[in-house]
């Protein structure tokens, strides 16, 4: 097997101007694919997309709540590269934080219209792409350790990344047929522009709450690994993996937080 992973192959990126979404687009080229990067912080995709070069990626912006919006850039796609292989759905928000007593359900429905129906609006346009033409294609979203625990986030987020799974699952089951894989990521903590504004930190200090209250010890999760995960996903080493969530997490979502150990 080639040692670039992706080479030829052509994928979107959504939220692809920071943070997991700019790291997992120059994993990706780096790996030889040719990146659309998508997102609605226009001045710095494009500076990502330039700093990429190569003629490997291209920044188009994409609101993932507006879904006209999402075809154009899974158009734009296909009328610049002529095919659609991989689509990694990453772009979210954290939502509103706060208890549940006082939820905010207007919030909570623009949570949902990000996380949960955005990343539904990528997948309808990015596989109506790939099944017009003919493509074993890999569409990747990323969940977070939210989707299998409670009280590990914010309410909105957590039911938004619940949710999340169950549209990676549902769709799974219909797109296996045309050989499109559907998977998602689920990270732990990583210092991003999210993490840090959601609860006022510094990126120092939230991998120091992460590292803190992390199963595994030794090594802080950066955005990188979680691109690896998603390279994977992507990629024809998994070829046969659809409907998997794949814990980015080491081992916290399977580890007790409630005993101490024995
Ligand atoms: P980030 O803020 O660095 O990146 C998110 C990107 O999504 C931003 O560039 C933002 O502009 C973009 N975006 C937001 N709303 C959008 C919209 N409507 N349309 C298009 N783009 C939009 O944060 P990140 O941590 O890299 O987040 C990426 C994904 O990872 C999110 O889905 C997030 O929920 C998930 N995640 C993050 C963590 C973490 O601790 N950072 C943990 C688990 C899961």
């Amino acid at each position: 097997m080639s040692k670039l992973r992706l080479e030829g192959k052509v994928a979107l990126v959504t939220g692809a101007a920071s943070g997991i979404g700019e790291e997992a687009a120059r994993l990706f080229a780096e790996h030889g694919a040719f990146v659309v990067l998508a997102d609605v912080q226009d001045e710095l995709g494009q500076k990502v997309a330039d700093s990429i070069g190569g003629h490997r990626a291209s920044y188009q912006h994409c609101d993932v709540r507006d879904e006209s919006q999402v075809e154009s850039a899974v158009s734009f796609t296909i009328r610049e590269h002529k095919k659609l292989d991989v689509l990694f759905s990453n772009a979210g928000v954290i939502g509103p934080l706060g208890g549940i007593l006082d939820l905010d359900l207007a919030a909570l429905d623009a949570t949902i219209a990000t996380n949960v129906r955005g990343v539904a609006a990528t997948i309808k346009h990015a596989a109506r792409a790939m099944v017009a033409g003919g493509t074993r294609g890999s569409i990747v979203c990323t969940a977070s350790v939210t989707a299998a625990l409670g009280g590990s986030g914010p309410h909105a987020y957590t039911v938004s990344k619940h949710a999340l799974v169950g549209l990676v699952r549902t769709a799974c089951s219909e797109l296996g047929a045309h050989g499109i894989r559907v998977n998602c990521v689920a990270p732990y903590g990583v210092a991003t522009p999210l993490s840090c504004a959601a609860y006022g930190l510094t990126p120092e200090e939230v991998e120091t709450n992460t590292a803190g209250a992390a199963i595994l010890k030794g090594v802080v999760l950066r955005a990188r690994h979680v691109a690896e995960a998603a390279l994977f996903l992507a990629s024809d080493e998994s070829e046969y993996i659809s409907g998997h969530n794949l814990a980015v997490d080491g081992g916290f979502t399977v580890v007790s937080h409630s005993y101490a150990a024995m």
